[in-house]
């Protein structure tokens, strides 16, 4: 409805006043601060269509931040004034047959007013917190709250709606609410009505709400006496855990549960729960549902040793064909000094081994020592002077000693030119390698041009081309000519070389024979990245409640009088499963604790998969599956079942008379134990 300007108002005023803001829902008119604002006058005036106009305004105001309930006085009690009646029409039955019957227009209209005015309140009190604390603390807003709780029922949507604004707005109220003893008349408690609500409403959103009042409430230890173990809002919060997707719910529903296992007696009581193994799983499925995991690599192996990758462009000198083939019939000593020349250089700091020296000679030559004859090693040795007149065939003292050639080098060849290497004539060409790929084309079109005009094959290396006319062949070369820059790598080959260790010399001239590098060993692991949302967090402390109470007596001191020293071992068990004598706990705890811990050891798998990132909170977990490996061990000990197992030995010794025990666990063989046992056994008795 549009806003009709009011009708009194003087240009001085007008004037006076700084430039309005016109902003939607945020005019000055709407939020002005005095008692004659005009939404109140609007509400107050009785007259249907003001009253409209004015929640018509006020439900767009309420979701504004700057909107106060304060700032308006009288504008809460005001506002009380409709849902009050809607409760009182409630009450009286009068909506009965409104969904027979269409309503009297005024009755219609009043009723959506009581909807408008908690709708009003409720997001008022959402969006700012002084809203919630005016409404709290208002005279009239516990009364509203149990009487509509007490006399609506969810069997309308109008009615559900009111419900669900009354339970939000219960909200604020529920921490501090205590409820009155079991023995008041229950007409002034909101219990009853809420767990009613609970167990009758299939509407999602009051769910949520009225769990989240019950919740609220029993957060509060002064209400937990009125806790009950059948209570109706536990077995709905058992009901929704398992709809892990909706996370709004399930988050209430924990809250609740962890709420009512807090209590001593109902965490207790809740072991006996046929729902209770279920429910223990599906704690531990929603954390491992909320895990946010990451892989990491761990490398365990040891460090690894690299040196920068490099070609090797000079290379000792090897001799050729043509030098071999006009050295072998050389007469010695002549053939030897030659091979030297051509294989050695002087180098004044050069040195080299004597048996190397020796091993040079002796392979080239070996082959042909029938038709030529052999120097034998000594003469080698002494030839080098002859040849190398500075150098000198020397011991180094050891140890050990090293008999060694000083004054001498291979000479070396340079290779950075070697893929300028003519191929021609299939690689038989034996011309230098060209300095460049353009003087390495001159020299192949001079091959090229003593070929026959109508061509022939390309005699490259082994290339496989068919016969080409000479002027084809021309340009087909250049397909071999080697690429100005040198050849790319692989992009998976990396930078650097892995050494087998950190002394190892790199570059070697022969790459194969270089070592393995000891294995590179990585594991892949599984790491939380952040800490688990708070659901889960709650889910944890009830598995972490439900675990405590189902242990404790495992670890209790059994009693020790002067029949039993407390050898739990000795009882046979069928079950395997059970708590040691004396614990003090009833039959009824007992079994309750065989069923939680019954219950543990089939989750304990699922736990193996929780991960945390908070060290204490991953102890939790760690602590409970590794009791349950510890209790299951030593309860296979205590029935005396298996060889080897764990065995739980009750030492007794008396110190100032009176018997102390000293829990000691013995991994021994059964026969050990036996012996152990028999021993004891005497000595305690
Ligand atoms: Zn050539
Ligand atoms: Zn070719």
């Amino acid at each position: 409805m549009a806003y009709r300007p009011p009708l009194l108002t003087t240009t001085h005023t007008a004037l006076a006043r700084p430039a309005p803001n016109t902003t939607d829902d945020y005019e000055r008119w709407y939020t002005e601060a005095s008692p004659n604002n005009r939404m109140l006058l609007s509400l107050r005036s009785g007259i249907p269509s003001e009253i409209a106009w004015a929640f018509d305004r006020l439900c767009r105001l309420c979701n504004n931040e700057q909107f106060l309930f304060r700032s308006i006085p009288g504008l809460t009690n005001t506002l009380f004034e409709w849902p009050e009646w809607y409760i009182a029409q409630n009450a009286a039955d009068s909506f009965k047959l409104s969904s027979l019957f269409a309503m009297p227009s005024s009755e219609e209209r009043k009723r959506r007013h009581g909807l408008e005015a908690l709708c009003i309140m409720r997001n008022a009190a959402a969006v700012n917190d002084a809203n919630a604390e005016e409404l709290v603390n208002h005279r009239k807003a516990i009364h509203l709250i149990l009487s509509a709780l007490h006399n609506v029922q969810p069997d309308s949507d109008e009615n559900v709606e009111f419900l669900l604004y009354v339970t939000d707005l219960f909200q604020y109220i529920a921490p501090t609410y205590t409820l009155p003893p079991a023995s008041a008349p229950q007409t002034i408690s909101p219990l009853l009505p809420l767990l009613d609500l609970i167990r009758r409403t299939p509407n999602r959103s009051l769910i949520v709400s009225s769990l989240t009042c019950l919740y609220l409430l029993f957060s509060n230890p002064a209400n937990s006496s009125r806790l009950t173990a059948n209570s109706p809002a536990l077995s709905a919060s058992l009901l929704y855990l398992p709809l892990l997707s909706d996370r709004v719910l399930v988050d209430v529903c924990i809250n609740y549960l962890y709420a009512h296992l807090s209590h001593p007696s109902m965490a207790k009581a809740f072991l006996h729960h046929p729902d209770m193994p279920s429910t223990l799983n599906l704690l531990v499925t929603q954390m491992l549902s909320e895990q946010i995991e990451d892989t990491v690599s761990i490398d365990i192996g040891g460090p690894t040793h690299t040196a920068p990758a490099q070609a090797v462009l000079i290379k000792d000198h090897e001799l050729s064909k043509e030098e071999l083939d006009g050295l072998i019939a050389l007469p010695e000593p002549q053939r030897c000094y030659e091979w030297m020349k051509l294989m050695f250089v002087a180098k004044p700091d050069g040195e080299l081994t004597q048996v190397d020296f020796w091993n040079l000679y002796k392979d080239v030559f070996v082959p042909y020592q029938d038709q030529y004859h052999l120097l034998v090693a000594s003469d080698v040795i002494k030839n080098v002077n002859v040849v190398f007149p500075q150098a000198q065939a020397m011991v180094l003292p050891g140890p050990p000693q090293k008999f060694v050639v000083r004054g001498v080098d291979r000479r070396k060849d340079d290779r950075s030119n070697e893929r300028f290497k003519c191929l021609w004539n299939r690689s038989e060409c034996n011309s230098p390698p060209s300095s460049s790929a353009s003087e390495l084309y001159e020299h192949i079109l001079e091959h090229i041009s003593s070929v026959e005009e109508h061509g022939q094959n390309c005699s490259w290396a082994t290339c496989p081309r068919e016969p080409l006319p000479k002027l084809n062949l021309r340009a087909h070369v250049l397909t071999h000519l080697p690429s100005v820059q040198p050849p790319s790598k692989h992009p998976t080959q990396s930078d650097t070389i892995t050494l087998p260790s950190p002394q190892h010399v790199y570059p070697v001239s022969n790459p194969t024979t270089r070592p393995v590098p000891p294995l590179k060993t990585t594991l892949s692991v599984k790491k939380p990245v952040a800490d688990p949302p708070s659901s889960s967090l709650t889910a944890l402390l009830c598995i972490r409640i439900l675990f405590r109470i189902s242990f404790t007596s495992v670890e209790a001191a059994p009693r020790v009088d002067a029949d039993h020293f407390g050898f739990p071992g000795l009882i046979e068990e069928d079950e395997g499963m059970e708590a040691p004598e004396d614990s003090g706990l009833s039959d009824s705890e007992q079994e309750g604790q065989r069923r939680g811990r019954r219950a543990f050891s089939r989750i304990r798998r699922l736990l193996e998969g929780v991960q945390i990132r908070d060290e204490t909170l991953m102890g939790w977990i760690t602590e409970m599956i590794q009791s349950q490996s510890q209790s299951q061990s030593r309860y296979r000990a205590s029935g005396l079942t298996r060889a080897g197992s764990c065995l739980l030995l009750w030492l007794v010794t008396f110190y100032n008379e009176r018997p102390v025990c000293i829990k000691i666990c013995y991994n021994v063989s059964e026969v050990v134990r036996g012996t152990f046992y028999n021993t004891f056994w005497k000595v305690a008795n």
